[in-house]
């Protein structure tokens, strides 16, 4: 099955169109710093265009939103899992309409550490031919947005992606008279080694879409400009790897410990704060449907009820807490 492909098509059906995020500045203003505020910084074509700023210790981490859309809930989501957000009001409206709408956000991290200045999974980007209508030859300003938020491409030494899914690969690579270039022409570009390789045989088998290998990780391979790490690789003291399979089979995450802080940008182990409650509710998009749901538990049971933050690819108010509720647990933004 072709998840992309499916996903697209449902989206066909359902008439599917751009909107925009609700609900973002209240939930992350006591922890904003930096006069970008919530603002847009510019507008442009199409886009999200949002700055968001934290700090998690010595570590300083910034939010470029490239996208913010409401989708429908299935088939991102199983049909038959539908109502259950009604169920749980704080979700509504800032992560789900009132209609059900799902606000699907699509972002950058960038982490400010010892000097590194590192991406985090690079969105859709734009010019790339996808399968769903709202990710398909996008024309937003996340460059310009970048560099207003002080970052100009050439001075990023490091890029992460979680995972290889194309909303984590988009801006590693854009179009210049007609070829597919390093975005980041001065950083080393980190894939892990077992993604890479589930990659491959995805592209030998075309069991998926690969497109999105093809125009924004084959080029970077290309070029010389790539590291395959291992699932427990360190960037540096204050930051590793941490394996989170199950949506992809090499998924990581990025652990944060700064001056007794800590925090975990969580890649898409979740899609939306709904699985945080509900966490057997698996995306389209998991390859292990069963190792996902594990490592959601294992999250979950780690790291709720502590002060360590989440800061979460797709949530529309990315950056929060896992906290004791009726419901079990809930998610308690910033
Ligand atoms: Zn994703």
């Amino acid at each position: 099955m072709d998840p992309t492909k499916k996903l697209g098509n449902a989206l066909h059906a359902a008439g599917a169109t751009p909107g925009h995020a609700v609900g973002h500045s209240g939930g992350e203003s006591a922890l904003r710093k930096g006069p970008a505020g919530s603002e847009p910084l510019k507008s442009y074509q199409k886009g999200e265009s949002r700055i968001g700023r934290w700090s998690v210790g010595d570590v300083k981490i910034t939010s470029v939103m490239e996208s913010a859309e409401r989708i429908p809930w299935a088939p991102l989501f199983p049909a038959e899992t539908s109502e259950l957000y009604k169920k749980y009001d704080w979700l509504v409206p800032r992560f789900i309409t009132p209609e059900g709408q799902i606000i699907l956000a699509v972002q950058a991290f960038v982490v400010e550490a010892g000097g590194r200045r590192i991406v985090v999974d690079t969105c859709v980007g734009n010019d790339k031919p996808r399968e769903i209508p709202h990710c398909t030859d996008l024309q937003t300003a996340f460059l310009e947005d970048m560099k207003a938020a002080g970052f100009p491409p050439e001075t990023i030494d490091t890029v992460l992606c979680t995972h290889l899914h194309f909303d984590h690969v988009g801006w590693n690579t854009r179009l210049v008279n007609g070829k597919w270039v390093p975005t980041f022409p001065k950083a080393r570009y980190l894939f892990g080694r077992r993604e890479w390789e589930w990659c491959e045989t995805v592209l030998r088998d075309k069991t998926l879409d690969v497109r999105h290998i093809l125009d924004s990780v084959q080029p970077i391979l290309d070029a010389g400009l790539a590291d395959l790490v291992e699932t427990n690789h360190r960037l540096t003291d204050e930051l590793w790897l941490e394996p989170s399979h199950g949506h992809t089979p090499g998924h990581v995450s990025l652990h944060i410990a700064s001056r007794g802080q800590e925090a975990i940008i969580t890649g898409d182990v979740f899609h939306n704060p709904i699985q945080i409650v509900e966490p057997d509710i698996c995306s389209i998009g998991c390859v292990d449907k069963d190792m996902s749901r594990k490592t959601r538990r294992e999250f979950l049971a780690r790291y709720g009820g502590s002060a360590t933050r989440m800061f979460a690819v797709h949530f529309n108010d990315p950056v929060g807490r896992v906290v004791r509720d009726t419901h079990n647990w809930r998610f308690s933004t910033d």
